[in-house]
């Protein structure tokens, strides 16, 4: 017992001997909360430990929550970050639109709100957005597309492709379908590609919640309502690995891959582990690599920069209109990747590591 006081009597006293000298607390910066959607989707878990770790090592305490794809878990993790008096928000949203009210709490109470990744819509209170380039992303799926299907199909014009979107209510998805179709549409319409079920438009294509296992039953469907006569597909516009992966393995179910049911071109995009095995392998074409650790480390120096008071540089004015107001954004360069140059784009840059691969 007496050991156990004067311990507790001991700690006590190093913990004011710290606060006095501020060794504990000379760190502390503020808070910054940090709320990701969902870690099935690998990268989301690599973007929230770069956040903490970019943050931490600036002097921030971070509080990082996941919400597993649940809009009101979302909105309560964001309350309660405002509640515990966040001096930023980092918010990679599931549904931007049902945030409005607590970003108007947090825009009254002066906290930063960054949009990550994906833009938030419909409010004032967003104060900057850092991502990539989302149609561009697109137009390298698409390109990426064209180009497989000359290699793999060069006879077999018009090629038959059909289409897959992202989820409807994040705001990348349009940007991403836009920018492919801006490549895809001058083709169906000179009757290169041909959609033969017809499916076109975010409305017909659009997969809510990225949901592999939705992509991998609206492929079943596809191919038994358009592909049952032998007709062969050519090519698939997955616009992230999960949707790809959804898409394989209907293909797989039934036989493509093997005999002669060639694998149709895949795109995708995350650079993700299985993904890029798929690539070795000759099952998906390609992915967009997007490296997340450097959107991280940009969007904490954002931060950082804009909570010492400083004004940050060389922002995009132009391209996202959230719908009240252009969010001021920094827009990095995603890079199609493919079988040629996997090793140099992710393995060689580290983002991947190479017994990942085996
Ligand atoms: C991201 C993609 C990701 C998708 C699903 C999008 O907003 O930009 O990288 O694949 O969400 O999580």
């Amino acid at each position: 017992m007496t050991v156990m006081k004067s311990l507790a009597a001991i700690t006590a006293v190093s913990a004011v001997a710290l606060m006095s000298s501020g060794v504990a607390f000379a760190q502390d910066k503020g808070l910054i909360g940090v709320a990701m959607p969902e870690q099935t989707t690998l990268r989301w878990n690599s973007d929230g430990a770069e956040l903490k770790a970019a943050l931490e090592e600036m002097g921030y305490t971070v509080d990082l929550q996941y919400a597993g794809d649940d809009i009101p878990n979302q909105l309560a993790q964001i309350e309660n970050m405002v509640t515990k008096g966040a001096d930023a928000l980092i918010i990679a949203a599931l549904d931007g639109t049902t945030l409005s009210a607590v970003l108007e709490q947090a825009g009254a109470a002066g906290t930063e709100v960054v949009a990550y990744d994906r833009l938030i819509r419909d409010t004032e209170n967003v104060d900057y957005y850092t991502t990539f380039d989302n149609y561009q992303v697109g137009v390298l799926q698409a390109n990426s597309l064209v180009r497989g299907l000359e290699e793999r199909f060069p006879d077999q014009k018009p090629w038959n492709v059909e289409l897959f979107g992202g989820s409807p209510d994040d705001n990348n998805a349009f940007f991403f379908y836009d920018g492919a179709m801006s490549v895809l549409q001058p083709l169906i319409d000179s009757g290169d590609v041909v959609v033969k079920s017809g499916q076109q438009g975010m409305e017909q294509v659009g997969t809510l919640r990225w949901d592999g296992a939705a992509a991998q039953s609206r492929m079943d469907n596809l191919l038994s309502a358009n592909y049952s006569d032998g007709t062969v597909v050519h090519g698939v516009l997955a616009p992230n690995d999960n949707l790809a992966r959804g898409v394989i393995s209907s293909l797989r179910g039934i036989g493509y891959g093997s005999g002669d049911l060639q694998w149709p071109v895949i795109t995708g995009q995350d650079a993700e582990v299985p993904s890029i095995k798929a690539i070795i392998d000759g099952e998906q074409y390609s992915t967009v690599y997007k490296d997340t650790r450097e959107l991280a480390r940009v969007t904490a120096g954002l931060v950082d920069t804009v909570l010492s008071g400083e004004t940050p540089e060389g922002l995009d004015t132009t391209t996202y209109d959230n719908g009240v107001k252009v969010v001021p954004s920094i827009l990095l360069t995603p890079y199609e990747v493919n079988a040629e140059n996997y090793q140099e784009l992710v393995v060689d840059s580290g983002y991947i590591s190479e017994s990942d691969l085996q």
